[in-house]
């Protein structure tokens, strides 16, 4: 197996992570990835409504700029989700963007929701020897796109174990469709027609969502009726879309134990990865990873959690496995914050300490972290062998918050506060200084008092 270059800034250091990112963009060489006046589709996560993980939209815009001085013509996208909460159509995902700060002012180039209005904007990708599929459907917008920059945000996941890279094109770049195959909700042996029903666990009225429960569904397979079992599943119908969700949440319809289409669901990630790269060209896409903010979950949810690991850099790469393969080694090295996740007391083990695998063991079902990255492996992806090379800063003068050192003319004339007309105030201050330095240092003496 040949040996991947990984290129890698630390955490710390006064550098930000926007000028990391556009650093590794060129030392890794991302700007071969297009041409000039090539269309490049930059894909992000833009996080689901009230979740607060994502990547901050300048961290992004910092990419656009990037990518405009190569000479690439940039757009910014996401795609719907399978299910529909606050990025399931078009529509809302733009909203739910635009709330989350990713809008063509704040990022400089359009933000496109590249499987259109309502997921279904797709192509099909053909995949031979995938461990599950035979073909999967990339969305529209990054399929007509000449080249693809996958921007992703390093963090735990509730079903793929941990997100990164992988994900974020597996996933991330599915349409509906080819989300809802590469989760295996249709899947003859495990998909969700294989999944037990319990009618009486529905609390009728009662539920928050009694009276909109079913009707998203597009064949008219789940309903909630006002009678006693209230909901009724249709399987003989049922298309097995997940757009309802299958009311996991209140155990209506659950996964039974000895299901394993979670445990396998990482692996297919990678075929439907493998699938998107392989049509854009190997040559045409590379990859970004933000270790920072690290959740225990997918910016998905409508919440972030508390960090479950330090911020651990910025890595880029052209190759997929290898940059994810860094930032699961640099996960396992490091001991996880104190009082996150992995320090649950329901959780076995001590798998907040360095040299334990964090994604792994604090997953609610037995799955390993490495699942995706040993499927694409298989699959020929890319490599799992890397050189980890530490970026050095770039010279100031590129780096160093260029645009606003830039100021017009008119800034050093302009008649309120000119440098031709300073501004002396002496007598705007005190005679006696009022306060102590030792009056302002230590804890004031307060009472706390916890309650709940
Ligand atoms: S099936 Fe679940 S979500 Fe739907 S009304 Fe009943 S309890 Fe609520
Ligand atoms: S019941 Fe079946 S067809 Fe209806 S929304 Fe749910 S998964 Fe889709």
């Amino acid at each position: 197996m040949s040996v991947s270059k990984v290129y890698h800034f630390g955490p710390r250091g006064r550098i930000s992570d926007v000028i990391k990112g556009q650093r590794l963009f060129e030392v890794a060489g991302l700007n071969e990835c297009f041409n000039r006046g090539d269309s490049v589709a930059i894909k992000i996560h833009c996080g689901e409504w009230d979740n607060t993980g994502y990547l901050r939209p300048s961290i992004v815009a910092g990419i656009v700029e990037t990518v405009k001085e190569y000479g690439g013509d940039p757009f910014v996208c996401d795609t719907t989700t399978c299910y529909l909460r606050s990025r399931g159509t078009g529509r809302d995902e733009l909203l739910t963007a635009a709330r989350n700060g990713f809008t063509p002012q704040t990022l400089g180039c359009p933000f496109v929701v590249a499987d259109g209005p309502y997921g279904l904007n797709e192509v099909k990708a053909p995949l031979e020897n995938g461990n599950f599929l035979k073909h999967a459907y990339l969305a529209e917008a990054i399929a007509n796109a000449d080249s693809l920059i996958v921007l992703s945000h390093f963090k735990g996941h509730g079903e793929g174990v941990y997100g990164a890279a992988l994900k974020n094109v597996g996933i991330g770049c599915s349409s509906k469709q080819g989300k809802s195959n590469v989760h295996l909700f249709q899947h003859p042996i495990f998909g969700v027609l294989a999944y037990e029903f319990h009618p009486e666990k529905c609390v009728g009225e009662e539920c928050p969502i009694y009276k909109r429960c079913g009707e998203n569904c597009p064949t008219g397979s789940f309903t909630i009726s006002t009678e006693k079992p209230y909901p009724r599943w249709d399987r003989s119908t049922c298309i097995g879309c997940y757009e309802c969700g299958l009311r996991g949440a209140c155990e209506v319809v659950v996964q039974p134990e000895a299901n394993t289409r979670r445990r396998y669901f990482p692996a297919a990630i990678s075929d439907a990865a493998k699938a998107y790269v392989d049509y854009m060209g190997r040559d045409h896409v590379g990859f970004i990873n933000y270790a920072i903010d690290i959740t225990p979950t997918c910016d998905c949810v409508p919440y972030s959690d508390m960090h479950i690991l330090p911020n651990l850099g910025v890595f880029a790469s052209k190759d997929i496995i290898a940059i994810d393969m860094a930032c699961l080694d640099a996960s396992v090295q490091m001991q996880a914050v104190p009082g996150s996740r992995p320090y649950d007391e329901e959780l076995e083990g001590e798998p907040w300490k360095a040299g334990h695998e964090k994604f792994t063991n604090i997953m609610r079902i037995p799955v390993s972290q490495w699942s995706s990255v040993n499927a694409a492996i298989k699959l020929g992806l890319g490599s799992a062998d890397y050189e980890l090379i530490e970026a050095i800063p770039g010279p100031r003068e590129r780096y160093g918050q260029k645009k606003y050192r830039e100021h017009h003319p008119s800034y050093f004339t302009r008649k309120p506060f000119s440098i031709n007309k300073p501004r002396f105030e002496p007598e705007c201050y005190l005679e006696d200084i009022k306060v102590t330095l030792e009056e302002l240092s230590g804890r004031p003496n307060a009472k706390v008092t916890r309650s709940g």
